[in-house]
C-alpha cells in the first residue's frame, strides 16, 4: 500500500478485536484500545493485514488445558500479522522506521538456551511467549514486537500473502522439512483446503512431492486441483478413506500430513501409509478429545513413525517467505473489513473457510 506521511503518525488508540466471554460461548468485540509504547529492544509495528488461525479460537474458547488468555491479561488473539515499523526502541539498530515486518506464533524466545542456539527449535525454548495468548496478539493494530525476532517482509509478497505464511505457511513447512520426504514421494494432506493444508500442498509441490488432497466437498476440491494435487479424495464421498489412498499410492503414502484438528483425520492417518511413513502431526484437537494411533501391529508391520511439529522457526518462515517471493506460495485468501473482524472468526469457527480469512486493518 502507498505509505503517506500521516500514515506513520501513531495515534493514542487504535483498533483491536477483542474477546468476550473467553470460553465456549466467547465471541469478539471491535474496540479502542491504548497503543503500546516500544521497549528499548523492540519495535511497534503498525499492522496492515492478520491472519485468522484455528489456533486463535483454541486460545478464546480455552479448550486446549492450558488455561484463559486472562491470566495473562491479554484480550486480542492472533498470531499472523504483517505491517510496517513506525516505532523503535531505543537500543534498535537493526530496524528502521518504514521496514516491512510481520509477528509469528512464537514471538520471543530467549536466544540463549540450547533449543534456541540449534537453528530449528527455538520455538520450543522454555522462556518462549505465544502471541495472541501470553502477550497482545496480531487482532490489535499496533502491537509490540522484539526487534531481533521480528520476521522481515520481502518485496513482492504483499502483506495479505505474508500474514498467514507468519503461522500457516511457516508451520507446514517445518514440517514438510522434519518429514524428509523426498521428490517423488506421495504425501497426503487431510484438510488440504484448510488454512494450512492449503499452503502445504503448495510447497509440497514445489519441492517434488507427489500430493493427494483430502477435504469434503467440490469447493474444497476445485481449489486442491487447482493448487496441483495430483489427486483429490471427497471424505463425503467414499467410506473409507485410507482404502482410496491405498488405490491411488499403489504401497501407500510416504507422508500423512494431519492439519486437521480433529479426531477422524488423526484415526485414519495410520492406515494411509506405506512402509516407513511419517505420520506428521500438525493439527491440534481440543484436550482430551483425541488420541493419534492405531493398533501397535499397524505400527509395526510397517515400520511408521509419528513425528510432531510445532510452528515454525525465524529460519523457517524465512524460508516460506522466500517461495512466495518466487510465486511457489500463494495463500488463497478471503478478505474482511477490520470491522468484520467477529464475522471472520465465526465463519472458521463454523468451518466455512476454504484458505485463510485475513482481516484488512485499513478498510
Ligand atoms: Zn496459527
Ligand atoms: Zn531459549
Amino acid at each position: 500500500m502507498a505509505e503517506n506521511a500521516s500514515y506513520f503518525e501513531i495515534p493514542k488508540t487504535c483498533k483491536a478485536g477483542c474477546v468476550i466471554d473467553e470460553g465456549p460461548n466467547f465471541r469478539v468485540e471491535v474496540q479502542d484500545v491504548p497503543v503500546p509504547e516500544p521497549g528499548p529492544d523492540q519495535v511497534l509495528l503498525r499492522l496492515n493485514a492478520t491472519g485468522i488461525c484455528y489456533s486463535d479460537l483454541h486460545y478464546m474458547l480455552n479448550d486446549l488445558g492450558f488455561g484463559p488468555m486472562s491470566q495473562f491479561g491479554v484480550r486480542s488473539a492472533g498470531h499472523e500479522g504483517a505491517g510496517v515499523v513506525v516505532k523503535v526502541g531505543s537500543n534498535v539498530t537493526t530496524w528502521k522506521v518504514g521496514d516491512r515486518g510481520g509477528v509469528k506464533p512464537c514471538w520471543n524466545c530467549c536466544m540463549n538456551c540450547a533449543l534456541c542456539w540449534d537453528g530449528q527449535h527455538e520455538t520450543y525454548c522454555e522462556k518462549g511467549l505465544q502471541t495472541g495468548f501470553q502477550v497482545a496478539g496480531t487482532y490489535q493494530q499496533y502491537i509490540l514486537s522484539p526487534a531481533n525476532y521480528t520476521t522481515r517482509i520481502p518485496d513482492g509478497v504483499d502483506d495479505f500473502y505474508a500474514g498467514p505464511i507468519m503461522c500457516s505457511g511457516s508451520t507446514i513447512y517445518r514440517s514438510l522439512m522434519e518429514s524428509r520426504l523426498k521428490a517423488g514421494d506421495w504425501a497426503v494432506f487431510p484438510g488440504a483446503g484448510g488454512g494450512v493444508g492449503h499452503m502445504g500442498v503448495q510447497l509440497a509441490k514445489a519441492i517434488g512431492l507427489r500430493v493427494i488432497g483430502v477435504d469434503g466437498g467440490d469447493e474444497k476440491r476445485e481449489l486442491c486441483v487447482r493448487l496441483g494435487c495430483d489427486a483429490f479424495v471427497d471424505f463425503t464421498k467414499v467410506n473409507d478413506v485410507a482404502a482410496e489412498v491405498m488405490k491411488i499410492t499403489g504401497h501407500g503414502a510416504q507422508g500423512v500430513f494431519v492439519t486437521a484438528g480433529n479426531a477422524a483425520a488423526y484415526a485414519s492417518a495410520p492406515g494411509m501409509l506405506g512402509v516407513g511413513g511419517k505420520l506428521m502431526c500438525i493439527g491440534l484437537p481440543p484436550a482430551g478429545s483425541c488420541i493419534v494411533g492405531a493398533h501397535p501391529a499397524e505400527f509395526v508391520l510397517k515400520n511408521l513413525h509419528v513425528i510432531g511439529t510445532k510452528v515454525g522457526s525465524m529460519k523457517d518462515t524465512d524460508a516460506a517467505m522466500d517461495f512466495a517471493a518466487r510465486g511457489l506460495l500463494k495463500p488463497i485468501y478471503e478478505k474482511f473489513p477490520l470491522k468484520d473482524l467477529p464475522a471472520a472468526v465465526d465463519k472458521l469457527r463454523a468451518g466455512k473457510v476454504a484458505g485463510r480469512c485475513v482481516v484488512d486493518f485499513n478498510s
